[in-house]
């Protein structure tokens, strides 16, 4: 039995408590465990002696416990614990405050490691709530070396997590390395098991970046053999011929509220073009927020309902893919055209009103076009004529669920529908093409014309009046709202925002004049849906949410985005919630609420107030902070990646080429379980 499937719950010091915290970070499993990786180290590999500690320096000392206790401060709310510790130089005063079990766990006598600040009072230098760790044999994990920093969740601290992974790895033993000798020893490869081991409890830098540099190539060699798969399985199928009908075609742009953009044009075109043909598309979409790709997209489903085909769209959330089912059935009205929608809560059908008891099956048998979320992958649904699938926000889904949905999902043998992507993520050419080599990508750079550009603002804590003047004033013109939060939940810890408490707040004190709603994450997909559409009718006007809002929502009327504590999101991030507003022919504003105001946020933000483009945000923020962190935001989604950086291009083409090898090399088809059953774990993509 493969330990590394066991579940959490089965470690020492793990409850269901402690397991609901782990899966919150996606964390179900051992494996999930040991692969949840540090996103920082703290460096305490350096010993100070006690003689040597300065105060407003962080040190890291060892030594004896001499005496601890707990005591009530004078005003009696604090607890404070001193203790005193030695070492062979001298004696050293360390102070904790509000923890009074430290004294229960630590007692006179015992060798423990201190690491933290160094204050200082009469008495001297003084370590002020220092972390600590009992040494007991061994090496010690939470207070020498590099030690590790991970991102938590409300209740798990970093020591438990690193408890519990330690534990683990000591439980494993060896993790088996599944990645082919020959690959490991031409790239000079170290080994999984002391690569893992390394990432979380590092010896020093390099052994670390040894260990980094295995655990990357092992991420996207799995994503270039992925890859190189899919395009090995497509190049062997045929994909249906879908003729341009041209008179058709024509008569529904000059029926559109608007001109298309002559980028919009320019895409469409290379579709049209691709899926005419019998060699299967692979197209990637790129356009920034608010760039029509909808439309786009709608033609060439169109055009593929005229050829009596079918059209599969899929959304990464049911707000979204609702929104397109809406969208669609509005502008192809007068067309003879069946539009279906199935998500986990819906399922529907243009042409029928009595939708209450559909099947799945009926739909994608009735419907021409069926639009839905990752419902559309399960196993049990069927097309009867899959012709082209589109991907909405492709990034946001994993590989091998794109996959899925053209390779299983065509209807016979070696047929296979043409694949559409669709991406708002400025995903620069060579690296798509570093990515995917035979990928072709049409980009829509250009908006449509009339918008005007979204005026950006910082504000920070003192000019919040004004910007609520603003909104109000933005309200009795009978414009709309968003207000996103970081947080759903109020927490102490972190001092953001959070939406319920927003809201209350909003509701009551500010805006009371109008109807607000909150959105977020926990509440039913049902809840969700309703206080969409109210946002939609305009029935709510002011919309407090947290993330869930963050993909494709169009809502032309709304004209303003207030964004709390936004430094806390990436830029990326950001430009995409400004995105938001600025649809329709009003003037809209992005409100970015500052609340740490330190040189270097405040300069990120900058570059919102001073970029409108995503793709030249893109750049500057490349140019600003090096590929490593802009893209850590960025990727985030897009193939999902833990490690590795898709613009280490060298790494990425030494991936490739190993995974291409190891195809020619293998070449009755993958006979590795253990390789296969890593591919699927790729996929593990985190929908809300
Ligand atoms: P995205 O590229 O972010 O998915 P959408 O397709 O949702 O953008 O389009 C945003 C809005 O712009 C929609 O309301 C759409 O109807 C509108 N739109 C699309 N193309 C044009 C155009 N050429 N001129 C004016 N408005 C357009
Ligand atoms: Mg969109």
């Amino acid at each position: 039995m493969d330990l590394l499937k066991n579940k959490v719950e089965t470690l020492p010091r793990i409850g269901k408590a402690m397991a609901a915290k782990l899966k919150a970070l996606g964390i179900l499993t051992w494996e999930d465990l040991i692969y949840y990786f540090p996103f920082r180290y703290d460096d305490f590999s350096l010993i100070t002696l006690i003689v040597d500690l300065r105060s407003g320096t962080r040190a890291n000392v060892t030594g004896t416990v001499e005496m601890i206790a707990t005591k009530q401060s004078a005003n009696r709310r604090l607890k404070i614990t001193e203790a005193l510790v030695s070492d062979s130089s001298g004696l050293v005063k360390v102070v904790w405050f509000n923890q009074p079990f430290i004294a229960n766990n630590i007692k006179s006598g015992d060798k423990i490691s201190l690491a933290g600040k160094v204050d200082e009072d009469f008495t001297g230098p003084y370590f002020s709530s220092p972390m600590y760790e009992k040494i007991v044999g061994g090496q010690n994990i939470h207070t020498s070396g590099l030690v590790p920093n991970y991102h938590l969740t409300q209740g798990l601290s970093q020591k438990q997590l690193r408890f519990f992974i330690s534990e683990t790895l000591k439980l494993v033993g060896v993790v088996e390395d599944w990645l082919p000798k020959l690959i490991k020893q031409k790239n000079d490869l170290a080994d999984l098991a002391w690569s893992i081991k390394e990432i979380h409890f590092p010896q020093d830098d390099k052994s670390l970046a040894k260990a980094k540099y295995r655990l990357s190539f092992d991420e996207l060699f799995l994503l270039q053999l992925e890859a190189q798969l899919m395009k090995q399985g497509l190049s062997i199928k045929t994909a249906k011929m879908i003729d341009f009908k041209g008179e058709e075609i024509r008569r529904f742009t000059s029926q559109l509220p608007f001109d298309l953009t002559a980028a919009q044009k320019k895409a469409t075109w290379e579709i049209l073009q691709d899926i005419s043909s019998k060699k299967p598309m692979t197209r990637l979409l790129e356009g920034d927020v608010g760039s029509g790709k909808t439309i786009v997209a709608m033609i060439c489903a169109l055009n593929t309902s005229l050829n009596f085909n079918q059209t599969a769209v899929m959304a990464p959330t049911e707000i979204l893919a609702k929104q397109h089912y809406n969208t669609f059935v509005k502008f192809l009205a007068d067309w003879p055209i069946k539009i279906g929608l199935i998500t986990a809560s819906e399922k529907k059908l243009s042409s029928r009103s009595d939708s209450k008891r559909l099947k799945v099956n009926e739909i994608t048998e009735a419907a021409d076009i069926i639009i839905g979320t990752h419902a559309l992958i399960q196993e049990k649904i069927t097309f009867r004529d899959l012709a082209l699938t589109i991907i909405d926000e492709q990034h946001r889904f994993g590989v091998l669920q794109r996959g899925e949905l053209i390779i299983k999902k065509g209807n016979q043998e070696n047929i296979v529908p043409h694949l559409l992507s669709m991406t708002a993520t400025p995903i620069p050419r060579t690296m798509a093409l570093a990515l995917y080599d035979e990928l072709s990508i049409s980009i829509i750079k250009q908006s449509p014309v009339g918008r005007q550009p979204v005026e950006t603002k910082i504000i920070t804590s003192s000019e919040r009046p004004k910007a609520y003047d603003l909104i109000i004033n933005e309200l009795k013109a009978n414009h709309q709202v968003f207000i996103i939060c970081p947080l759903i939940d109020p927490s102490d810890k972190f001092g953001a925002k959070s939406a319920k408490e927003e809201y209350e707040r909003l509701n009551k004190e500010i805006f009371s004049d109008y109807e607000v709603g909150l959105l977020h994450g926990k509440l039913s997909a049902k809840e969700k849906e309703r206080i969409m559409s109210d946002f939609v009718s305009g029935q709510i006007k002011v919309l407090v949410s947290t993330a869930v809002v963050e993909v494709g929502v169009d809502i032309p009327n709304a004209t303003v985005m207030m964004i709390e504590s936004a430094e806390r999101f990436g830029l990326a991030q950001l430009h995409q919630y400004r995105g938001r507003v600025g649809r329709g022919e009003n003037k809209s504003y992005c409100l970015l609420m500052a609340e740490d105001i330190s040189m270097k946020s405040l300069e990120r933000l900058k570059c919102l107030e001073q970029y409108s483009s995503g793709f030249d945000l893109a750049e500057v923020d490349l140019k600003f902070r090096g590929p490593g962190e802009v893209f850590g935001v960025l990727q985030k989604g897009f193939p999902e990646l833990k490690l590795a950086n898709l613009f280490d291009l060298d790494l990425m083409k030494l991936a490739k080429d190993s995974a291409k090898e190891f195809i020619k090399n293998n070449p009755a088809g993958l006979e590795d379980q253990i390789i296969k059953a890593k591919l699927n774990n790729q996929t593990s993509v985190h929908l809300e």
